[in-house]
């Protein structure tokens, strides 16, 4: 048997941005609109910082206006709730983005409540959880929206026929991509860690998409032969040496052997996350500006 086809995530979202880019050039020069991205920080939090830093470099180079509110750890509530409050109501920003985590003494709930649902563009409001739910427009979470992409990309926008296990139930990826399935028109059964029979359920699907942070729990003998295996789980282990290395919740030396398709990490999913995220910008700048 052949190894499976890698989803090429690196290549694929940087074709997105390209379309995004040429996509705003296009809203600008015909209607002078310039989508805007806010986006804060609270504290000093390393991979928050790197995450803020890829945000907004990319968000400038898809010709978008990036803003960057850099607070410091120990912002009271009060504060955070008002430069949100403030944001809502500037009209040169479209999206709103609160980095997570959050330092311990603020609630990320209450956070994300104060934001208005229209510039909600990291999809984590109730309102946009429950348009998706009810399969109203609404702004998707991005790494759900990524992972959609790459399915459609490999299989077409029409899941029908098609068995889909989604391996976790967060309301960040695991749901989210569920309710996208079933859109899709997929078979969607969700797996979490009261699941009994884990091997057989992934043994089912077509497609896999694994959303569990367990790194490499999934071997190749539990994926389907042929099956579309999207990973993920974005987990940090010892390489030797006392070196990192990232690796998915799959474990992809022995699943590439089984699978049809399989998104390697890093390079997979992670990238597209971003790109959604610009995506989503572009479409909650159209809408508030009656242009969708
Ligand atoms: P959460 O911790 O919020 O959710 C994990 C889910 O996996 C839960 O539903 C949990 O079940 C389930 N789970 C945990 N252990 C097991 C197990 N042993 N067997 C079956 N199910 C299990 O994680 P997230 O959804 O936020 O993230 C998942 C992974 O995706 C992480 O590795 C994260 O780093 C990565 N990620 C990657 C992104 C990207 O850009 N590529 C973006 C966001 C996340 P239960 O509900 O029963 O507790």
């Amino acid at each position: 048997m052949t190894d499976a086809r890698l989803i090429d995530g690196k290549a694929f979202a940087a074709e997105v941005r390209g379309r995004i880019a040429v996509e705003v050039a296009g809203l600008a020069r015909d209607h002078g609109l310039v989508p805007g991205l806010a986006v804060v920080l609270v504290g000093e939090d390393p991979a928050s910082q790197v995450y803020v830093r890829s945000k907004g470099v990319q968000t400038r180079e898809a010709g978008m206006a990036s803003f960057e509110h850099r607070l410091p750890a120990d912002t009271d509530a009060a504060t955070l709730h008002a430069l949100v409050t403030r944001l809502n109501a500037d009209p040169m920003v479209h999206g709103i983005l609160v980095q997570l985590p959050l330092p311990d003494h603020l609630d990320a709930q209450q956070v994300i409540a104060l934001i208005d649902p229209d510039k909600d563009v990291d999809g984590l409001h109730v309102v946009n959880a429950g348009r998706l739910a009810a399969g109203l427009p609404a702004l998707v979470p991005c790494t759900p929206l990524g992972c959609m992409m790459l399915l459609e990309h490999e299989l077409g926008a029409d899941l029908s026929g098609r068995r889909a296990l989604v391996l976790g139930r967060s309301s960040l990826v695991g749901r989210p991509v569920a309710q996208l399935l079933v859109h899709a028109n997929a078979t969607v059964t969700i797996a979490h860690s009261r699941t009994r029979d884990l091997a057989e359920e992934c043994r089912r699907a077509d497609i896999l998409v694994a959303a569990i942070g367990r790194p490499q729990m999934i071997p190749g003998d539990w994926i389907r032969p042929g099956a579309v295996v999207i990973d993920v789980g974005i987990n940090r282990v010892d390489a030797g040496e006392g070196k990192t290395r990232l690796v998915g919740d799959v474990d992809f030396a022995s699943a590439v052997k089984v699978a049809g398709a399989i998104t390697p990490v890093p390079g997979g999913v992670g990238p597209m996350t971003i790109a959604c995220l610009l995506q989503n910008t572009l479409t909650a700048a159209r809408r508030q500006a009656g242009l969708a």
